[in-house]
């Protein structure tokens, strides 16, 4: 019955013109780490009430905006599994916290296809950045295997480092200028940058005009709150004006709001600096390029 209505969903999302979209940037809760985030509506959009009525709202959104991929990570890696076991759409990827998993399993992990993607990597709310010792190893491990690596920059909620997991959280340490290192370090691994850099946008666009084979996410930066909303179409418009557009893609980030993605994908095609081209390059074109997506 599901995939009727799904194949319903994909004809009636052709016959009106929406065009396919890849999301690099989703969270998968368990319906006990739903409780920290879920709930309560954010800028006007709803919260389901818990984690499973979160991975079943996520999927309609994902047949509402013709999302053929979406790249998942989660607190608990065990709800990445059960997401994408729901659905094939779903990318698995991994998501570290203040320890990272061992590293015997993390190979073993993406040997066996069950993550296919590093990130989110949250080293910021830990008080480290990607270029930290600690995870030197599971980089190699990520270029070996050609694995993408998604790292969280910018900033991030109101009063984080006052919060119990993330005293050590600083603004500092979401600059992209910060990973640069590694870009020199591991010449083929393929970094995204999520958030874009957010407040550091300026340094993002530099980043790329001298990595040409780094790529961004503006996840958050188009629904989250006004003021974020400004940091990201600056990025854009800095992004068009240097000829970055084609490394830039779209993710929602929506976290615990599924509606979020239908709203970032109508603010980013209300931009009327940004060609029909230049919105596909984002909503779908690079993200196929740079996850190597059939
Ligand atoms: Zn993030």
């Amino acid at each position: 019955m599901r995939q009727l209505i799904t194949f319903g969903l994909l004809i009636v999302s052709l016959l009106i013109g929406h065009a396919q979209v890849i999301d690099v940037h989703l969270h998968s809760y368990s319906n006990e780490d739903y409780q920290r985030i879920g709930g309560a509506p954010h800028m006007g959009i709803e919260s389901p009430k818990n984690g499973d009525l979160h991975l079943k709202q996520t999927i309609q959104e994902m047949d509402k905006n013709n999302i053929q991929f979406a790249v998942i990570s989660g607190w608990d890696f065990k709800s990445v599994e059960k997401y994408v076991k729901a659905d094939p759409r779903f990318i698995p990827g991994y998501m570290d916290g203040q320890t990272i998993m061992p590293l015997s399993e993390f190979e073993q992990l993406v040997m066996t296809g069950k993550i296919k993607v590093f990130g989110e990597v949250s080293a910021q709310y830990f008080g480290r950045t990607l270029n930290d010792s600690i995870y030197a190893p599971y980089l190699k491990i990520c270029e070996k295997y050609d694995i993408p690596v998604g790292v969280h920059t910018g900033a991030g909620s109101p009063m984080r480092p006052f919060m119990k997991c993330c005293s050590n959280f600083r603004i500092s340490l979401g600059d992209p200028y910060l990973i640069e290192d590694v870009l020199v370090r591991y010449p083929k691994l393929r970094v995204y940058l999520m958030h874009g850099g957010e407040v550091h946008f300026e340094h993002t666009i530099r980043m790329m005009t001298m990595y040409t084979n780094l790529y961004i996410d503006i996840s958050a930066l188009l629904w989250v709150e006004p003021f974020v909303l400004d940091y990201g179409v600056r990025l854009l418009k800095l992004a068009k004006q240097h000829s970055e557009i084609d490394r830039v893609m779209f993710g929602s980030d929506q976290m615990a709001w599924p509606g979020a993605i239908s709203k970032s994908i109508e603010v980013l095609n209300s931009q009327s600096f940004l060609t029909d081209t230049d919105k596909k390059m984002i909503l779908y074109d690079n993200a196929r390029t740079f996850f190597k997506l059939k």
